[in-house]
């Protein structure tokens, strides 16, 4: 199969086109005003899709890149990782909460994409540049990205990618169909078998540092199903980015 790779998704051009572009995005602020997603005021010229005074107050993570991070502590014992980060503490009902909401269910990919490269910057701030290779999007039900039109893992990934200069490989890992061994485990398991099967596409790959990134991190279940797939092809060492961390 064919894989995709993609770098630097965000704006480029000439000074007229960027010139262009910023009428366009005045007279759409005239006509149409923009409002936070969080606390729903209007946004200021310059900010973004959060206003400054929401962004300020965000559960921004205490924690670096590493194998003492939370997220990769809550894998331990169940399967091996290098290093874990996540960018935001979630719980549902808060602020976090509407900003995945508006990223998964509402289109917000410029949002996606910014909050990518936001994480891209803190990890180059902390001098992670990297022994990482491949960014790999965790991948979505293919009807639910049919739906959607964009997998949010992705959007988040290529921010990334524009900040760090590591490529994305969008289609890296598949849901594969649930093997006969899956459909006998017990009850015990069931809730594995409710997060599918992943699958390599490409098993003579050599990256020497993949690391999957996904926008939400919860059980860990799908994260650990894809980590089994990349180890099955004999991946030497995977990290994980997400965009929150559940509390
Ligand atoms: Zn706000």
């Amino acid at each position: 199969m064919k894989r995709k790779h993609s770098q630097n998704t965000g704006n480029q051009g000439t000074p007229f086109v960027k010139g262009m572009q910023t009428f366009a995005s005045n007279t759409l602020d005239f006509l149409f005003p923009r409002s936070c997603v969080v606390c729903g005021d209007l946004l200021l010229k310059k900010e973004m899709e959060v206003c400054w005074s929401c962004w300020s107050e965000l559960p921004f993570s205490l924690h670096g890149y590493g194998p003492d991070n939370p997220l990769a502590k809550s894998l331990f014992g169940r399967i091996a990782l290098h290093g874990a980060y996540y960018f935001l503490l979630y719980e549902r009902g808060a602020s976090v909460s509407k900003v995945l909401k508006a990223i998964k269910y509402e289109g917000a990919k410029t949002m996606a994409f910014r909050l990518g490269e936001e994480i891209g910057r803190k990890l180059l701030k902390s001098n992670i540049t990297g022994p990482f290779s491949h960014l790999i999007p965790i991948p979505m039900h293919p009807k639910k990205e049919k739906i959607r039109g964009y997998n949010p893992a992705c959007i988040l990934a290529q921010g990334i990618s524009k900040s760090m200069g590591i490529p994305v490989v969008e289609n890296f890992l598949v849901k594969g169909k649930e093997t006969s061994s899956q459909t006998l485990r017990g009850r015990l398991d069931r809730w594995y078998q409710t997060e599918g099967n992943f699958e390599c596409n490409f098993k003579g790959e050599k990256f020497t540092h993949p690391v999957l990134v996904d926008d939400v991190f919860t059980t860990g279940a799908t994260i650990e199903r894809c980590l089994e797939a990349l180890y099955l092809v004999s991946f030497p060492k995977a990290s994980v980015i997400s965009l929150a961390l559940t509390v």
